[in-house]
């Protein structure tokens, strides 16, 4: 059967099934236990890979004020995340030299974990945050917030209002942003230039060569290489003058990208190169990332099943959107996991979507004690492993479900 497909990037109109999660819940979606008298809204999950351009996209959209109106992610919630904050911040005001006459916009700017750095070294700044509880603690924190989607309209409005960027930050947004076309064009209109653009995003290549299936859902629409990004922005006007690997979230990357008049530097021709070299979207790979997720879930359901038949008990760490995917492909619920845990207060006392297991506090490990918990926020292992480490000395093992499964 023909796929019908449609590249939200070049706008071809032939590509080709990656990978079927089935029908799921949206995955930031936690519900209150009274929910459960109504329906809970599900839409088919699929990834899809463009013949023309290789840009990886999800089949399925569903509108984005869906998508918003109960988003619970605080960013300020993990270590890891507010010492990376930290760290970019820091960097980015003296590398760029910017001061009290610069101006600095964050899109996707979410409690102002990473913006509060420049407020604080006197740097004029503006979130974008579509989320308004979450623009609220940002506003608190004295971080000046526009309760907004990004895109080309806005960014206008915003370069009429208050001049053009010195720089414009988005930690993962980019790969969320349902019209990466109006994205991009918004950026350019909104740059300073001089100015400079830092955009941060999990990279597909990670994602296919670690097996990370589970970080598939509808609210992440693009699984971005860079040879299917740098023509987004050439045909905006923008270049990438300069692409970084990081370790977070599974392996991402740091693209710096400026006016067009701009050169490139070194790094982006060479990891054009080795995407090229490995074939990074080649069907053979794109084939063996299906058979591997198959495969993890196969794994994942026989060893919890057996667990559990000789009468263990099994919790989960981690009500990231991750976790969702991972438990609804796999078919794990209530009859498996006790409850999962979890460091965010916004999400203690609900249920996780789709599989309906209890959100408790992360306390709640150490005191309930379960044999086993399976860690589904495997992108913060180091620092999980660390703070569980009174419940690892007294017996308690965690499952890695990515890339292999593993129990630690
Ligand atoms: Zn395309």
């Amino acid at each position: 059967m023909a796929l019908e497909f449609h590249c939200r990037s070049c706008g071809g109109l032939a590509g080709a099934l990656v990978l079927d999660l089935g029908v799921q819940p949206l995955a930031n979606n936690y519900l209150n236990p009274g929910d459960l008298f109504q329906t809970e809204p599900k839409f088919p999950l699929r990834l899809a890979v463009c013949h023309g351009c290789g840009l990886l996209q999800i089949l399925d959209l569903v509108p984005p004020t869906q998508l918003f109106c109960q988003y619970a992610y605080f960013s300020s919630c993990s270590d890891t995340w507010v010492r990376h904050a930290e760290s970019c911040a820091s960097r980015y005001l003296g590398e760029f030299g910017l001061g009290p006459r610069s101006r600095v916009v964050e899109v996707a700017s979410n409690d102002g974990y990473l913006l509060r750095h420049f407020v604080a070294a006197g740097v004029p700044c503006l979130g974008i945050e579509p989320a308004a509880n979450i623009a609220r603690v940002a506003e608190a924190a004295g971080v000046p917030t526009r309760v907004a989607f990004f895109g080309a309209t806005l960014a206008r409005e915003l370069a009429v209002e208050g001049g053009l960027a010195d720089l414009i930050l988005g930690n993962n947004v980019f790969a969320h942003c349902p019209d990466p076309n109006d994205f991009v064009a918004g950026l350019q209109a909104l740059l300073a230039p001089e100015g400079r653009v830092v955009l941060e995003f999990p990279h597909a290549l990670e994602m296919l060569s670690q097996g990370e299936f589970d970080t598939i859902y509808h609210e992440h629409v693009f699984y971005f290489t860079l040879t299917a990004v740098e023509p987004l922005f050439r045909r905006h006007g923008l270049r990438i003058t300069r692409v970084e690997r990081t370790p977070l979230h599974g392996g991402s990357l740091r693209v710096f990208a400026r006016h067009i008049t701009h050169e490139a530097d070194a790094t982006v021709e060479a990891l054009m190169a080795e995407e090229a070299r490995v074939g990074v979207v080649s069907a053979p790979r794109l084939a063996d990332f299906a058979a591997r997720a198959a495969s993890t879930r196969d794994q994942l359901r026989s060893r919890l099943a057996a667990i559990r038949a000789a009468g263990y008990h099994i919790a989960a760490y981690g009500a990231a959107a991750k976790g969702s995917t991972l438990l609804n492909y796999c078919g794990l619920g209530r009859e498996t996991l006790d409850f999962v845990a979890d460091r965010s207060p916004h999400k203690h006392g609900r249920l996780m979507p789709g599989s309906h297991v209890p959100i408790v506090p992360a306390v709640e490990l150490a005191r309930r004690r379960p044999d086993y918990t399976l860690l589904l926020a495997w992108n913060f292992a180091p620092e999980i492993l660390e703070q569980q480490k009174d419940y690892r000395a007294a017996g308690g093992r965690f499952i890695i479900p990515v890339p292999e499964v593993a129990i630690v």
